[in-house]
């Protein structure tokens, strides 16, 4: 069906005031022999009773429906006035959609108009074309053919602008788009987030998960305005800022996940009826009833009424659900902390997006009801998310559905009923939303057990919060199984088993009650050294990176810091930091420190970590490539800055200083003279210099090594990679980069036996440290020091104190002889 022709196309127009440009609409309507001369009245009246401005200085002007006998076929106008004649409140249309339609035949346009406008510069090009051609098949319907020019090909004059390789694991989610939508709001300029051929505006939530930006893919932010660099230069900072956050974050649910899967379980019943398995997403283990929680679900009908009134009635419900999830982000704030209280902002967030309330708008305007409007416009950007290749951005839309069913629900004035329990239960569902898991009546649920989701899902971070064990990813046979059957979960492995009874339950919750002791214990012995049970002491240190993670990692038991990362004071910013600064900062460490061991390593930039605004050339293979002290050796200006500032720290506290990445023994020999020569020139102290030991060479020929050096320390993330030669981030393979591996131990075990020779100290920083059984073995060859992350100190200190050196000597030399890392586990 024609609906739009170039006759029907008025190019710069003039029009005075709004009524004259929609008689100038009317009138190529006429002439085309779309309607009758009355139905320009009819447009007329509809200003009267609806503002028809879409919004993006589009405008729609269409009759009232009781004059629809004046329409002849279908038609569309379109007057072009480049200046703008004032519409609504004094907001300019510049694009005039004139629309006379008999029945539903116009959605398609609109969906299509509604669509450019989602593109700023496909609607200005449209204002300044000179071509009707341009305009009628950009509004054509003809579903096929790509209706428009590739947005990139259309400049777009930015003020500012910089470029950002988004390093987010997990993509970029609700949480991350809405603290970069909270920084673009406070700017006026226009701020746009552009994806190769897409854009989205930065203060529009759901225009940024659209995107479906993942890992790696590069993205322009561009604005345009009297603060465009500021703003430019504020969204690079939170985007940066955000990424270490965001890679804690996954690595802590990669551990996870891989240790769950390697984990022997405390607990296994004799006999269940069935046992279904699914992935670990909160350790632990829970008895009780399973209870299903049934999704609240909305029986919309299509029931328009005024169309004002509707649109009212669904402005007010929006809002309403706003202001309720700001009261239920304070509540969550102070019961959980502001991390989990972020997941309700991101909602409120979603709710301040204007397309999703101007989408549901333009629904209402051609005759919808309203909430079969909200439904409808909600269902497509649901199913937007979920179409996009990246799982993780697709579960997020589990949040637009969450909002989008409290909207409905407070539009259709329907509460959510709360579940009524009155025994211990396992809660089971495909699904669980933030809202409905917060919602939980704590006093009897004691495990959840998801049919669907993921490790990273919302609901799988609130039931770590909340302590409560939980599965995910169980499949759909979950859902099947019957209500009230005695089910026990178990959150470490990831597994549910039904029907369990007798001698079964009576273990099950004697694990359950000694698990909680446990935790207890490990609590209250945390400042406890790390003594063997015949007297033999490892130093207990962790790995941070800046002066408030240290203090933390004190409060959990360590004694000292093994790693403090410095290229996290170089991630998140756009220029190095200056000597001054990094000063101040390596200060603050020695006083947090106030004395204890404090080991800080040189910049360890390359590899997995890049920094933009240091030019360094892109490498084909950045893990073998100019990283660590490899980099430093070439870019002196960065190693004097950050020597300097640690020999003026060092007069404060005591520091020994460790350098990355090192292969050569000749690399020593220069670092240790380039360290001498800043150490005069801020007449500093003596400190202690060390390596890491993460390149299987250094390794292989420790004895070599370590006369050369004050300390060693053993980065066995590095070293196992090396060793193994697997990517410790590739996305299939990094689960056997096991540290475990008899072949990275037997390099550990090279590397102790040569610094013991010559009585050099041997740290451990990579992860094996915080593994209790690595801390055994590595304990068992002879470290003098273990640093790992803060919570695994407690866990690790106990192990340690629970066996004789003797004993962890035979783990180790077993353990180095084993053949696979299985085997190892075995022991
Ligand atoms: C290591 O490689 O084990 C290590 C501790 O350093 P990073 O993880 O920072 O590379
Ligand atoms: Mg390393």
């Amino acid at each position: 069906m024609e609906t739009i022709t170039s006759k029907c196309v008025l190019l710069n127009a003039q029009a005075t005031d709004k009524t004259a440009a929609i008689r100038l609409a009317g009138q190529l309507l006429v002439e085309a022999g779309y309607i009758e001369p009355g139905y320009v009245d009819s447009l007329l009246k509809r200003e009267e009773v609806a503002n028809t401005l879409l919004g993006a200085t589009v405008a729609i002007p269409h009759g009232m429906v009781d004059d629809r006998h004046l329409i002849r076929r279908t038609g569309v106008a379109v007057v072009q006035i480049r200046n703008g004649v004032s519409w609504k409140d004094g907001e300019p249309a510049r694009l005039i959609v004139a629309i006379a339609a008999q029945s539903d035949e116009h959605i398609a346009l609109l969906r299509r108009l509604t669509r450019l406008m989602q593109r700023p510069e496909s609607i200005e090009m449209l204002v300044e074309t000179d071509d009707p051609e341009l305009i009628v098949s950009a509004l054509a319907d003809v579903p096929a053919a790509p209706p428009f020019p590739a947005p990139v090909a259309l400049p777009w004059p930015a003020d500012a602008e910089a470029s950002w390789a988004l390093d987010y694991p997990n993509g970029l989610h609700a949480r991350p788009a809405t603290r970069w939508t909270e920084v673009a709001k406070r700017f006026s300029s226009e701020i746009r987030i552009v994806k190769g051929l897409e854009f989205a505006d930065a203060k529009a939530l759901t225009g940024l998960l659209s995107l479906g930006a993942t890992r790696g893919d590069t993205l322009n932010v561009a604005a345009r305005g009297n603060d465009a660099r500021r703003a430019v230069d504020a969204m690079l900072e939170v985007m940066r800022t955000l990424s270490s956050e965001e890679q804690a974050d996954a690595e802590r649910a990669r551990r996870n996940a891989m240790a769950a899967r390697r984990q022997a379980p405390d607990w296994l019943p004799e006999h269940a009826s069935q046992t279904l398995y699914g992935l670990g997403a909160s350790p632990g283990l829970a008895i009780g009833q399973l209870v299903h929680h049934a999704a609240q679900r909305f029986d919309i009908q299509d029931t328009p009424g005024d169309v004002i009134a509707d649109g009212e009635a669904l402005e007010a419900a929006v809002l309403k659900v706003r202001d309720a999830l700001s009261v239920l982000e304070a509540e969550t704030r102070s019961r959980l902390g502001a991390n989990e209280a972020a997941i309700f902002s991101a909602h409120r967030e979603l709710l301040s997006d204007a397309e999703l309330l101007r989408d549901a708008m333009v629904q209402i305007l051609h005759g919808h009801g309203p909430a079969w409007s909200w439904q409808h416009v909600i269902k497509a950007r649901v199913e937007k998310l979920q179409s996009l290749a990246d799982p993780l951005l697709a579960a997020r839309a589990t949040d637009l559905r969450d909002v989008g069913e409290r909207v409905l629900g407070t539009l259709l004035g329907v509460t959510r009923q709360r579940m009524v329990l009155n025994a211990p239960s396992i809660l089971v569902a495909e699904d669980l939303t933030p809202s409905d898991t917060l919602q939980l009546d704590m006093r009897f649920i004691v495990g959840l057990a998801i049919s669907g989701g993921g490790p990273t899902s919302h609901t799988a971070i609130l039931a770590r919060t909340l302590g409560l064990p939980a599965i995910v990813a169980a499949g759909s046979a979950l859902l099947a199984a019957p209500e009230g059957s005695k089910a026990v979960i178990d959150g470490s492995v990831g597994a549910v088993y039904l029907d369990v009874a007798g001698a079964d339950l009576d273990r099950a919750e004697a694990v359950i009650a000694a698990q909680a002791a446990a935790r207890a214990a490990l609590r209250e012995s945390r400042h406890q050294p790390a003594e063997t049970t015949d007297g033999h002491r490892v130093e207990i240190a962790a790995n941070v990176a800046n002066a408030k993670q240290a203090a933390a990692a004190i409060e959990a038991g360590a004694e000292g810091v093994g790693l403090m990362r410095t290229e996290f004071l170089f991630l998140e910013r756009d220029t190095a930091p200056d000597e001054d600064e990094q000063y101040r900062i390596y200060r603050e460490m020695t006083e947090v420190m106030a004395g204890r061991p404090l080991i800080i390593r040189t910049l360890d930039i390359g590899g997995d970590k890049q920094v933009p605004y240091l030019n360094l050339p892109a490498e084909e293979n950045p893990f073998l490539g100019v990283r660590g002290a490899r980099l430093l050796l070439t870019r002196q200006d960065l190693l004097y800055t950050q020597l300097r500032a640690l020999y003026r720290a060092a007069k404060h506290g005591p520091i020994k200083i460790m350098f990355p990445m090192v292969t050569h023994t000749v690399e020593i020999e220069a670092l240790r003279t380039h360290c001498a020569r800043a150490r005069a020139q801020v007449d500093g102290p003596v400190v202690p210099i060390g390596i890491m030991v993460e390149v299987p060479a250094v390794a292989v020929m420790a004895d070599r090594f370590a006369p050369l050096v004050d300390f060693f320390s053993i980065g066995t993330n590095d070293l196992t990679q090396y060793t193994l030669a697997i990517d410790r981030q590739h996305p299939d393979l990094a689960a056997q980069a096991d540290s475990l591996h008899p072949a990275v131990l037997t390099l550990i075990a090279s590397t102790v036996r040569a610094a013991k020779a010559s009585g050099t100290w041997v740290g451990v920083c990579g992860g094996l440290a915080g593994d209790p059984l690595g801390a055994r073995i590595l304990t068992g060859l002879g470290v003098d020091e273990l640093s790992m992350s803060a919570q695994d100190v407690a866990s690790v200190k106990a192990a340690l104190r629970s066996e004789s050196l003797a004993a962890m000597q035979t783990l180790a030399e077993r353990a180095v002889a084993a053949s696979t890392p299985e085997a190892v586990r075995a022991l």
